[in-house]
């Protein structure tokens, strides 16, 4: 094999750049790559001096380092900033060696060149995106904490080390398991940093005095192609928020108790009126006493469910729970409507197993969020139609369902209708009622420790289910009432739709 042979070829054919100066770097030849990469020919590159493709804009100790490299050990890497002929820049990555003569004099130096113009470009496109980034996280009021798919945390914001009171040393790196343990001695939650759900938040206590309140949100991390990088929590201070939505609820509360006393006293002097208590009343003011009863009443079932409401989000709402059995709840339920349900023409059904455990609720609120749900479904539905109550346990817990053959719900208010005053747009808006009883009837099963979701399919009727604690057995001779008992679930947790 003839290796200057193959030598040649690759001084030839390389992709690399290779110049070839005598001592004063006068250019002696380069192959086509190096003349290519210049944006000069060959020919006119050899006789010039290595600085005819300076650009000027590579700092000066750079070719001070080079030299002195080059005297001292005959070799030197490094990047060059160069220009083309035409003027457009390019960065040369450059390995320089010098050759010397038998008297130790220098022949020549062998410059080998790779443009690495876009590689540069990209780290430096990268290098500010990561600047950007971390300013903006630094920006956030919000804590952030990413773990990757080991459970390592690999993302901590600034307003993180300042919840936490530890620089951000001390969280990147670290398993989840450890800062949830650091995270423990600051929220009263044992459960902080876990996540049971894909996505979900709950509410975090501090231990200080007073505590601060702050939502802590989980979500997988997954690029545009679906693959998971990770998850992120956030924690956000909603202290401020919580306080001023409690005064706002405890307004409401006020307001709407001292409206109903006045109503209630209007509502009594025209039914006084109509029963002719002030005298004869003619068909015509029969018929205007009539609407102004029939108002009187709508309006004050509005404060009504106003007061509950407001009372319930005040953490009002006092809970007299006991075990309570379902089929009594949903029976008495039904005895309240049942004038209602004849009038509209709907045939009921219940299918609840005789051994179904009692649930551990309040009757009176479990009464109420019975007669609403029954209520909606003998609303909604057409006359004719039926509505189904089943009941049985799953997961621990009592699941009570309510369907019914009414028109169904879109898909995209099934969610929303639990809001305050969210009615579904079209016939079903018509029917009267205050767009509260759904709210009520969520914030009661959470107060609870359930849960409370829709399911439905357009056309084809609505099933509203809800999910309620198991009451316990009595621990034997044990003191503890049901309340302290271990097995009972607390409430706080909202997570996924419920
Ligand atoms: P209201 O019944 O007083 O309007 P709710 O909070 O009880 O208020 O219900 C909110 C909305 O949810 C209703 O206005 C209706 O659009 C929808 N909805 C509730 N129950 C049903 C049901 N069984 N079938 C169809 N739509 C329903």
């Amino acid at each position: 094999m003839d290796v200057l042979d193959i030598l040649r070829a690759v001084y030839e054919h390389s992709l690399d750049g290779i110049v070839i100066t005598d001592a004063d770097t006068v250019i002696q030849d380069c192959n086509p790559a190096y003349a290519r990469l210049c944006g000069y020919t060959r020919e006119e590159l050899i006789g010039r001096k290595t600085n005819v493709v300076r650009s000027g804009l590579t700092p000066r100790w750079v070719f001070e380092q080079m030299w002195r490299s080059l005297h001292e050990t005959g070799r030197w890497v490094g990047e060059l900033i160069n220009r083309r002929k035409d003027g457009s820049l390019w960065v040369s990555f450059l390995s320089i060696t010098r050759i010397d003569d038998a008297e130790g004099r220098v022949r020549a130096y062998v410059g080998i060149a790779r443009d690495i113009t876009e590689r540069r470009r990209l780290e430096e496109q990268l290098q500010a995106q990561s600047t950007r980034l971390d300013a903006l996280l630094d920006a956030m009021v919000s804590g952030v904490l990413m773990f990757d798919n080991d459970d390592r945390c690999v993302v901590a914001n600034g307003r993180m080390t300042e919840i936490l009171g530890v620089g951000q040393e001390a969280l990147i790196g670290q398993p989840r398991s450890r800062l949830a343990e650091r995270m423990r001695h600051l929220f009263r939650e044992p459960e902080v940093l876990t996540a049971p759900t894909e996505t979900g938040r709950r509410c975090l206590t501090t231990r200080e005095e007073p505590p601060r309140h702050f939502t802590e949100y989980w979500a997988p991390v997954a690029t545009a192609e679906g693959v998971v990088l990770g998850r992120l929590f956030t924690f956000r201070d909603v202290t401020r928020e919580a306080e001023i939505d409690r005064m706002k609820s405890e307004f409401i509360a006020t307001v709407s108790h001292e409206l109903r006393t006045p109503m209630t006293s209007v509502k009594g002097a025209l039914g006084l009126l109509l029963a002719g208590a002030a005298g004869e009343v003619t068909p015509a003011q029969r018929e205007l006493l009539t609407i102004a009863l029939n108002n009187t009443d709508r309006l004050i079932r509005l404060i009504n469910d106003v007061l509950d409401l407001s009372r319930i989000e005040a953490g009002r709402m006092e809970l007299h729970r006991q075990p309570v059995q379902v089929a009594a709840a949903v029976r008495s339920a039904l005895q309240e409507l049942e004038v209602y349900r004849v009038q509209r023409q709907i045939e009921v059904a219940t299918e609840i197993p005789p051994d179904l455990p009692p649930v551990y609720a309040d009757p009176d609120r479990l009464g109420q969020v019975l007669v609403n749900l029954l209520g909606n479904a003998f609303k909604f539905s057409d006359p004719g139609g039926r509505v189904t109550v089943r009941a049985r346990t799953e997961e621990g817990m009592v699941r009570v369902e309510v369907s019914d053959t009414g028109p169904g719900i879109p898909p995209e208010d099934l969610e929303r209708i639990f809001e305050r005053f969210y009615r579904v747009s079209g016939p079903t808006s018509r029917k009267g009622g205050t767009g509260l009883g759904l709210a009520i009837c969520r914030a009661i099963v959470q107060e609870h420790g359930g849960r409370i979701w829709a399911e439905s399919r357009l056309g084809e009727g609505s099933t509203f289910i809800f999910t309620l604690p198991i009451a316990q057995a009595p621990p034997g001779n044990q003191a503890a009432g049901p309340g302290e008992s271990p097995g009972q679930p607390a409430g706080g947790t909202v997570s996924g739709g419920g």
